[in-house]
């Protein structure tokens, strides 16, 4: 039988329920076998998100019209949470795919463009990349160096865009490019530029400390021509694009926390009753059950963060601060859990012979990537 309890007790609704239940049998199914091997090897298995997307979960957020499934974020965040209770690298790219490029194009493309991009995208047939960091500007994203040189009907890019997810394997990719002077945040425009285009290509791949399934590279852009039919919006309106894509991101990497904590903590919290020590069971010593305590508490924290975030964005309310709350708390708090459930195991959780080694390697990013934390705190304490 497959176990899809974890974690905390918010209700779900049947949809909800239905979402996690579908993607939690594909994680177990499609990942748990391979993923220590994935991490091992550093492979990212670009197949395996065709088969996502003929699940729906490549297309979440997107109407049904333009080939999504129509969900809410209640439903983009049971998606993201399950899958990264198991691979959290997996979760995080389908988190970039859903969260950035996808939802760049769907929010800020015409409808000529949505026809023409999202359906390819949703099916998991496209898999995108998003652009915005760079070498010399990771917080200070305004400061970029790409620029894009208007010539007719069509853009010239220059440039190297930094640690981008699916910088080598993705079929397409949002970048923004700076069209005026250095730091003006309305001289920044958003481009699609599909894998092909000449003068694209990709630069080094990362070898990273975890998330090592989901790629991470450069993309490079030497004399990269783009039709001004690829431009998303107005022109110099890329940067300001940008922080929206972001809020709502944001959200995505608090479930992918969440999914990390939860699947620490249910590995910590079995080994704990199997763990024998001085005789006894080690969740029989207070020292480890108020450890447990403490993870169970503050996963249900970040959960009801996060539900609040999820709720305000399906009603069309700014979520700047709300999303960089949760993705602040749930952020820190997966490190935190980790560390605990890493503790729990004793030497055992320092191999990988058990997952909780991964999901601690893993956890990190969730505190740098789409903002690092001291940028959440800049976000949020700009709003008070
Ligand atoms: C695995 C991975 C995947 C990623 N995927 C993508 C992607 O798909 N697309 C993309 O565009 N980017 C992506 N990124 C980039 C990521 O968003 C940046 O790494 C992140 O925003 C931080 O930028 P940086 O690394 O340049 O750090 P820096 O900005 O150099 O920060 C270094 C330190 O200084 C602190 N700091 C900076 N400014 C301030 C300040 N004003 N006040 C206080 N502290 C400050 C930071 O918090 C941090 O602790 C990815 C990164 C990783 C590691």
């Amino acid at each position: 039988m497959i176990d899809i309890e974890i974690g905390s007790n918010l209700k779900m609704t049947e949809t909800q329920k239905m979402v996690f239940d579908s993607a939690m049998v594909f994680a177990i199914q499609e990942i748990k076998p391979y993923f220590m091997d994935w991490d091992e090897k550093q492979f990212f298995p670009k197949k395996l998100f065709k088969d996502a997307g003929s699940l729906g979960f490549m297309g979440m957020l997107i109407p049904v019209e333009y080939g999504g499934s129509g969900m809410g974020y209640h439903e983009y965040v049971a998606m993201i949470e399950a899958i990264s209770s198991i691979d959290p690298s997996i979760g995080l790219s389908l988190a970039a795919h859903n969260s950035l490029s996808l939802n760049h194009i769907y929010m800020f493309g015409n409808e000529y463009q949505r026809n023409k991009w999202l359906p390819k995208m949703c099916s998991g047939e496209w898999i995108g990349a998003w652009g915005l960091t760079e070498q010399n500007t990771g917080s200070d994203a305004k400061n970029m160096d790409t620029v894009a040189k208007k010539d007719g009907d069509n853009w010239i890019i220059n440039g190297t865009k930094n640690f981008i997810t699916h910088g080598k394997s993705c079929d397409i990719a949002v970048i923004i490019a700076r069209n005026g002077s250095k730091g003006k945040s309305h001289e920044m425009t958003a481009f699609v530029i599909e894998k092909g285009t000449e003068g694209f290509s990709s630069g080094k791949v990362e070898n990273k400390l975890g998330m090592r399934a989901s790629e991470t590279a450069e993309m490079v852009f030497d004399n990269c021509i783009v039709p001004d039919t690829n431009r998303l919006g107005n022109i110099g309106d890329g940067f300001i694009q940008s922080m929206k894509i972001l809020d709502g991101g944001r959200i995505s990497i608090a479930a992918l926390s969440l999914g990390i904590a939860q699947g620490a903590f249910k590995a910590a919290l079995k080994y704990s009753k199997e763990r024998e020590q001085f005789g006894k069971p080690i969740i029989n010593f207070q020292g480890i059950s108020f450890k447990l305590a403490e993870m169970a508490t503050e996963i249900e924290a970040a959960k009801l963060l996060t539900k609040k975030a999820s709720d305000m964005k399906n009603e069309g309310k700014n979520v700047t601060s709300q999303g960089a709350m949760a993705k602040l708390f749930a952020s820190e708090m997966c490190v935190r859990v980790s560390n605990e459930a890493v503790q729990i195991h004793g030497g055992y959780g320092y191999i990988k012979d058990f997952p909780v080694e991964k999901f601690y390697r893993d956890s990190k990013l969730c505190t740098i990537g789409e903002g690092t934390s001291e940028i959440q705190k800049i976000v949020i304490s700009r709003d008070l």
